[in-house]
Parts: C-alpha cells; sequence; structure tokens
C-alpha cells in the first residue's frame, strides 16, 4: 500500500492532509515520495525553526540521545537545567515549567493564574479573559481559551470561567474585569491561527497596565511567536511588556516536542511540588534541541529575521497586497480564495499555510536568501493568477 492509503485506512481523519508525502528535506527544501522539490514556507506550522534535519540540530539530538534520553522528572539532569537558565537568563523571567506541547504549557499558565488568585483574592477569582479569534489549544481547558465558537461545538462542556474580550477593545476589557472576578488575561501579541492579526503596542500596553492595576496575572502565549519567529527571541520583548507568565512551544526545539511555559518572580513560587507534572517535560533529548536552537539565535541571527520579513513585507506591498503580522510570521490578504493560491503555490514548488481566509508563511528562519526570493515570487505570482 501507498504512504497515502495505509494512512488514511488507519490515522484518525483529524487532519485534512494535502495531497503530499513528503519523504527527506534539508533546510528549506523538502521531497515527495515522487521527488518532487518545495521551498518550504511553512516549516511544520512555525516549528522546524532551523528548517528540515538541519545538522547542527541533528547533531545535538543524536548525541543526547547516545548520551541520556530520559530519566523521569525524579532525577535532575543537565540540558533541562542548562535550558531553563538560558530561557530566564535571556527573558528576565525566574522559571520554568516544561511540557510537550503549547496546549499543555498554556494549561500550566492557567493553573498559575488559578492559584495566585486562589491565594491573594479568593477561590470565586477564576476568570480567566482571552481573545475572540484566539487560538490557544486543543484540550478541553485551552479550547475553552481559545476565543472562537467554530472550536467548541459538541465538545462542551469545557472548563468554565473563560471570558471573552475582543482584540483591541480595552474598554471591554475593563468591563469584563469591573463585572467579573478574573484570576488572569492570556493573550497573543500576533494571532496565528485566528488570521495573524497584529495587535498594537499600545493596546498591549493598556492591558498590560490594567493587569498591573487590577492585580490580575498578564499571560503572553508566545507558541506561535516565540523562539525567534517574531525577529526577538519573544514577541512581547519588542513592546516593552512585562508579563507575568509567558507560554511557548512549536519552535523551541526546531522540530521535537516541547512547551514551556516561563513565569515572572512574582509567580516563581506560585505551583509547589506535587501542583503539577508531566512526564515527559523536560525531556534530555528536546532539552538539548533547544539549548542549541535558542544558543544560535543571537542578535544577529534575530537582526536578519527582520530584514527577511521586510523583505517579504516590502515584495508583497509593492506587489499590491495587504499584509500583517510580524518579522517572519506573515499574513496576506488575497482576492482569491486562499485554497486556490495554495494550489497554485504547491503546482510550482512552493508549501505555505493558511490562517482563517489569508495566506499564512511562516519559513524556517534560516532560509537562505535566494531560496526567500524564488519562493516569494512564486507566491506572487499565484496571488495574481
Ligand atoms: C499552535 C498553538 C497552540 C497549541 O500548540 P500545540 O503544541 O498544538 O498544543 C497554542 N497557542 C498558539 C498561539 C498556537 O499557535
Amino acid at each position: 500500500m501507498s504512504i497515502k492509503s495505509t494512512d488514511n485506512q488507519y490515522v484518525a481523519h483529524t487532519y485534512k492532509r494535502f495531497d503530499i508525502a513528503v519523504v527527506k528535506g534539508s533546510g528549506a527544501l523538502c521531497w515527495d515520495d515522487s521527488g518532487k522539490e518545495y521551498i518550504d514556507m511553512t516549516s511544520g506550522i512555525g516549528v522546524n525553526s532551523f528548517g528540515y534535519s538541519d545538522p547542527v540540530w541533528a547533531e545535538a539530538v543524536a548525541a543526547q540521545a547516545k548520551l541520556l534520553q530520559h530519566t523521569s522528572n525524579l532525577y535532575y539532569t543537565a540540558p533541562c537545567a542548562e535550558l531553563a537558565e538560558i530561557l530566564c537568563t535571556r527573558t528576565g523571567m525566574s522559571r520554568v515549567f516544561f511540557g510537550n506541547s503549547g496546549a499543555e504549557a498554556n494549561e500550566c499558565a492557567v493553573k498559575i493564574a488559578r492559584k495566585y488568585a486562589a491565594e491573594h483574592k479568593g477561590a470565586e477569582y477564576f476568570h480567566i479573559i482571552t481573545l475572540h479569534k484566539s487560538f490557544h489549544g486543543r484540550t478541553l481547558t485551552t479550547l475553552a481559551a481559545t476565543g472562537q465558537d467554530s472550536f467548541h461545538q459538541l465538545f462542551t462542556p469545557l472548563t468554565e470561567g473563560f471570558l471573552y474580550a475582543d482584540a483591541e477593545d480595552i474598554g471591554g476589557m475593563e468591563k469584563l474585569i469591573a463585572e467579573n472576578k478574573v484570576a488572569g488575561v492570556l493573550l497573543e501579541t500576533v494571532q496565528g491561527e485566528g488570521g495573524v492579526n497584529t495587535m498594537s503596542a499600545d493596546y498591549l500596553k493598556a492591558v498590560g497596565k490594567l493587569c498591573a492595576d487590577n492585580d490580575i496575572i498578564f499571560m503572553i502565549d508566545e507558541v506561535q511567536t516565540g523562539n525567534g519567529r517574531t525577529g526577538s527571541l519573544y514577541s512581547y520583548q519588542q513592546f516593552d511588556l512585562h508579563p507575568d507568565v509567558v507560554t511557548t512551544a512549536k519552535g523551541i526545539a526546531g522540530g521535537l516536542p516541547m512547551g514551556a511555559c516561563l513565569m515572572s518572580e512574582k509567580v516563581a513560587d506560585v505551583l509547589s511540588y506535587g501542583d503539577h507534572g508531566s512526564t515527559f517535560g523536560g525531556n534530555p533529548v528536546c532539552a538539548a534541541a533547544a539549548i542549541s536552537v535558542i544558543n544560535r539565535m543571537d542578535d544577529a541571527f534575530l537582526a536578519e529575521v527582520r530584514k527577511k520579513g521586510d523583505y517579504i513585507r516590502t515584495k508583497l506591498t509593492e506587489a499590491g497586497f495587504t499584509v500583517s503580522g510580524l518579522g517572519l510570521m506573515v499574513g496576506i490578504t488575497t482576492a482569491k480564495p486562499v485554497s486556490e493560491v495554495i494550489a497554485a503555490c504547491i503546482e510550482n514548488g512552493v508549501l505555505c499555510l493558511s490562517a482563517k481566509e489569508k495566506l499564512r508563511l511562516l519559513p524556517p528562519l534560516n532560509i537562505t536568501w535566494e531560496q526567500l526570493e524564488k519562493a516569494i515570487g512564486i507566491i506572487i505570482d499565484a496571488l495574481h493568477e
């Protein structure tokens, strides 16, 4: 049987796959089972920070796999400790909880906000405010956090206590805080799955102030925007924000499963022994991968990410299209249905994503200029056709 027919028979039908079986990759290039080459502008939805099978990353993974792959969290291991130190040093946060996914990182954030509020204000302060069009994950709690009704239907009852505000409407959020007992606010600086919707600096600052003034835990979901994607290690660092909690996942370990919940000093001791856990959390192989990824994201590398993002924006704007996003997280408003644009790109050897009705680009951060220029040319042709 072919890869596709075996998959269709035996793998749960939760993903509507494109008609491509990817068999190998190198950097921003990958090949399907017929040998066709593609330039990848998806990076596995923002996961493969250094593209496919990057040699430095692969060496870090292989070396750790040969030394020690897992111990459980009953014991100390070097990669987990070192990664936590690197993340705290680079962000000014104080502590990290490691899990395996974005949803798990957000679950941890919600538990921190609720426990903090329960201890400081009372157990009835359990509400979490998120934004309409947000995306925070697929578990029942993070689905509740996701401010899109279409994800909720047929899975109710979800975790209770979530309230939704409109993005950019600070008055609306003030009203929710005045009328409800609120523990935390959770938002993305650029909504990814929700349509690459960029929040304004003023709005983000105002939310941060509102949280600080009301002793509400301010949580930023950097699952997609983090780890260099937007041109700084974490996107909030470009907005002079001081979140209490930052969650991340996707690109942190360059293609291995890892999620992280970063805690500021204010909440560093909220979770204590036994309050939370994850069997694979901080796994040495994933942590070694993440150390190699994060350590390569120095100032020069991040400047190059911003430059590549600017290049894409300039080219697409010149071609007459409206562009949203930050750094190498790009949304493009299309004249014709986005599915047709993606199909034309595939035909011409470029893989792209959608986000709601927009075309979304999340290329590997180390895509070469030559590959980037070629891909953008093909994408502009597909948008025009
Ligand atoms: C992808 C994503 C998640 C969910 O991450 P998983 O690893 O799939 O659980 C949460 N928040 C944001 C902003 C995301 O982009």
